[in-house]
């Protein structure tokens, strides 16, 4: 908590515009959609893809008195109950914040960096020495600037530890995260890949990362990457490896895949042990080895470390969102607990408004002291939720200090045991735990069976996608969205939720039954409609659906539907066929539809646009050129006559990254959204969708055998062959028989052998090692696997079956 003259002194702001000097800060507050408590928080207008001055006015709206600005021109004399500090940079002013309640913290403070696995690393090791010490860690991968800033600032004197990870994405960023973290103990995980993110060499990536050691006691790395002679002089480098001059020494490393154990012989000191790592793959064992050499490092004895490590279990870090039994829907968020992770966890609650009926069950969390169970009473004071169902003794303080009505279970054991008589139906329920809780045991219980085929969805992906796109735009040309097709085969209305939530500002189905639903589900968004027909007039009016319109048969027949309705004025989108020849008026129809227009009331142009048909092929620019030309001339024809303003849109993925051109008013967002990038453009796109299967059975086989209908799968060897549970009926092509798909298990490649079948199909797996019951990535380069069966990837993406389980993830 902090008074306006703590923030002050802290800040130093330029100017300070003070309206109540009597505020009190508990929040920070950078997304205006994002405030659970107004009257204690503090709005920093950063200086992001969006403006955040842009978003003063919806925060003060909310109830928020205290900001953080660089530009006064936005305040006026409109807000005169706030308090504004006004700094250079508001990022910089987050983190001087940041820096202080840091610098009140007396107990060790671990910091975290290396290219891969700092946040399965700092996971682990707050479970390792969770057993004896209460820890505070940075929330899931809060490594950013922005993210270690909100990370440090709930860091008080009631935690043993603090572990904090950070994360670089340019050179010179780690001097801003050295001077919050201020890491007495550094752990760096690995250094990776010197091309990554902007650094010449993997020395210059190294040293780079170092930085946040500089003014550490110890820094705990693997000896191979030889960091001694970029730390300072006085920093110890406690190492762990194979050589002579590790502090830690390994040998005797033993993979036992049948166990799914590493056994590793480590000597330290005067003691020597083995550690039973629970992982054979790579990158787990070196995560475990980076845990157990800072538990040596603090002190554990081995046979401590050994039994702790023998309890991990991979991590599943991911907030997760699927179909529950009686139609409810299950969030399951259950690998920890802390105050911001909570608060992540019900922002996506609320965004993805799947039901009314919004159920928490929480668990106690890690090391929970007198101040965060305020802030968690105020939290869940700002929630309007159905039922709280609460996980362990100490959480009975919430009883009367909320609104909701609250059950207290002592255990998840007693949850689980009275899970029944709850009577579960039509809601949404986060499941929101520690892991100790093992909360993911009731989730399971209240989740749907699926058929072990899924569609795994990353919603943070698409939100990250659509930031890429935007930061590409100028603020006022606006954003369609494309969910036509089930979002690209990406599910319906969780991805419009998301979409509404960034404020995208159309949406476009391809038939007027896919708006109904989005509709049905909440989404407020104007949404137009590609194919519209006769039979479907009255769904499209009844739900606000805005028809594309583009022949006279399809005019006169709204038209003479919305007469009979007496609905005048109704938004209409006006398609101009410049090339591609599929639906539209053509360029010399367009004086006979202003002749129309102009004399009925019952319609308004929204937007007059066209499709660009090759965008994104160079060879083809004379004929791009030419449309956009065609739209604009058919436009301002348009514009000429009615007495309106209407838009014009034509671009699509491709032209937002090839045509800027093409924006006027809006651009048309479609398959970039949904992670391909298809351009080989200089966006950081991510993966979206991945589709994922199992292996049913593994066999060993003698050469001349065959595999599957037709005998077309001949052994020349003698082979081991796995069947997995897709075919073709879930969207696996034919095609992709014999050897022209390959699918990955484990990240190794495999072929398919024999033809597909309608449910299953086989791999050829007797060049790798694999194992009954692992999972497999269907398509592990989608541009591969649809140039393979001469396809495109919007076809492979699609085509994915309905049957297929989408399941959410928000990462
Ligand atoms: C599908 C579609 C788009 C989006 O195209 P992408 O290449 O996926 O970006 C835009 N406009 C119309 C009319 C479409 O049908």
């Amino acid at each position: 908590m902090y008074t306006i003259d703590v923030v002050e002194q802290i800040l130093e702001p330029k100017q300070l515009i003070l309206a109540n000097k009597d505020s009190i800060i508990t929040h920070l507050v950078y997304d205006s959609r994002k405030v659970i408590d107004p009257v204690g928080s503090i709005f920093f207008a950063l200086q992001a893809v969006r403006d955040g001055h842009r978003f003063i006015g919806d925060a003060y709206a909310k109830g928020v008195r205290n900001f953080v600005i660089s530009e006064t021109s936005w305040v006026g004399n409109k807000y005169s109950e706030a308090n504004f500090f006004v700094v250079d940079n508001a990022l910089g002013a987050m983190q001087k914040l940041a820096a202080h309640v840091r610098s009140k913290f007396t107990k060790p403070v671990i910091g975290i960096t290396g290219s891969n696995g700092k946040t399965v690393v700092k996971e682990w090791l707050t479970e390792l020495l969770g057993v004896d010490k209460k820890i505070y860690q940075s929330p899931k991968s809060y490594n950013s600037q922005l993210g270690v800033a909100l990370a440090l600032w709930d860091l008080n004197d009631d935690y043993d530890y603090a572990i904090i990870e950070a994360g670089i994405s340019l050179p010179n960023e780690m001097d801003s995260q050295q001077v919050m973290i201020r890491p007495d103990i550094g752990v760096l995980t690995n250094i990776g890949q010197a091309h990554a993110s902007g650094f010449s060499s993997k020395e210059e990536k190294a040293r780079e990362k170092v930085k946040l050691f500089s003014a550490s006691k110890v820094v705990i790395s693997p000896g191979k990457y030889n960091i001694r002679d970029f730390l300072n002089p006085d920093v110890a480098n406690f190492t762990f490896g194979y050589e002579m001059d590790d502090v830690v020494q390994l040998s005797s490393v033993q993979e036992h895949k049948e166990l799914g154990q590493t056994w590793v012989t480590i000597s330290f000191q005067q003691q020597q042990g083995i550690v039973y790592i629970p992982f054979t793959d790579r990158a787990s064992i070196e995560n475990a080895l980076i845990c157990v050499t800072t538990l040596l490092y603090l002190g554990y004895p081995i046979a401590d470390i050994t039994a702790r490590i023998a309890k991990l279990k991979p991590l599943e870090m991911r907030l997760q969102l699927r179909k529950g039994k009686n139609n409810c829907s299950i969030i399951d968020d259950s690998y920890s607990n802390d105050l911001a992770s909570l608060q992540i966890a019900l922002d996506f609650l609320n965004q993805q408004q799947q039901h009314e009926k919004r159920t928490l069950i929480l668990s106690e969390m890690e090391g929970m002291g007198a101040k965060v169970k305020e802030k968690l009473t105020k939290v869940l004071r700002g929630q309007s939720l159905y039922r709280l169902i609460l996980v362990g003794e100490d959480l009975g303080f919430l009883e009367g200090a909320v609104q909701t009505d609250v059950l207290l279970y002592a255990s998840t054991a007693d949850l689980i045991a009275g899970l029944d008589a709850l009577g579960f139906a039509d809601e949404s329920i986060l499941v929101k735990g520690s892991r100790v809780f093992h909360l993911e045991d009731v989730s399971q219980l209240l989740a749907a069976k699926t058929h072990e085929t899924v569609l795994e969805i990353n919603l943070h992906a698409i939100e990250h996608n659509l930031k890429q796109y935007r930061s590409l735009l100028p603020p006022e040309v606006k954003l369609m969205a494309m969910v036509k097709a089930f979002s690209y085969g990406s599910g319906s209305f969780e991805v419009a939720n998301l979409l509404q939530f960034n404020k995208v500002d159309y949406l476009t189905v391809a038939f007027a039954d896919e708006g109904v639903e989005l509709r049905q589900n909440g989404i407020e968004l104007p949404i137009m409609v590609l194919s519209p027909d006769e039979q479907a007039f009255e769904a499209v009016v009844a739900n606000r659906l805005e028809p594309e319109i583009y022949s006279f048969r399809i005019l006169r027949a709204f038209v003479d539907f919305l007469k009979t309705k007496k609905v005048s004025s109704y938004p209409i989108h006006i398609k101009i066929d410049t090339g591609m020849h599929r639906l539209g008026f053509l360029p010399t129809e367009l004086p006979e539809v202003i002749a129309v227009l102009s004399v009925v009331s019952e319609v308004r142009v929204a937007s007059v646009f066209s499709h660009l048909v090759a965008s994104g092929d160079s060879n083809q620019d004379a004929f791009t050129r030419q449309q956009i030309e065609l739209l604009n001339a058919g436009a301002d024809l348009l514009q000429a006559e009615l007495k309106y303003p209407f838009m014009r849109h034509i671009a699509n993925t491709s032209a937002i990254i090839r045509w800027p051109a093409a924006y006027l008013d809006m651009v048309r967002l479609g398959i970039g959204l949904y992670g391909m990038d298809l351009d080989q453009a200089t966006l950081d796109l991510e993966t979206v969708g991945q589709l994922k299967t199992t292996i049913t059975q593994i066999k060993e086989l003698e050469a001349g055998e065959t595999i599957g209908y037709d005998r077309k799968g001949v052994l020349h060897r003698k082979s081991r062959i796995a069947t997995v549970k897709i075919g073709y009926a879930d969207g696996y092509n034919r095609r992709f028989g014999n050897g022209v798909g390959e699918m990955m298990i484990n990240g190794q490649l495999v072929p398919t052998i024999g033809n597909i079948c309608m449910d299953m199909c086989m791999l050829d797996v007797t060049d790798v090692s694999v194992f009954e019951e692992e999972e497999v990535l269907v398509f592990p380069d989608l541009g591969k696997a649809a140039s393979a069966i001469g396809t495109i990837p919007y076809e492979l993406l699609v085509g994915i079956s309905s049957r297929v389980k989408r399941v959410y993830f928000y990462e």
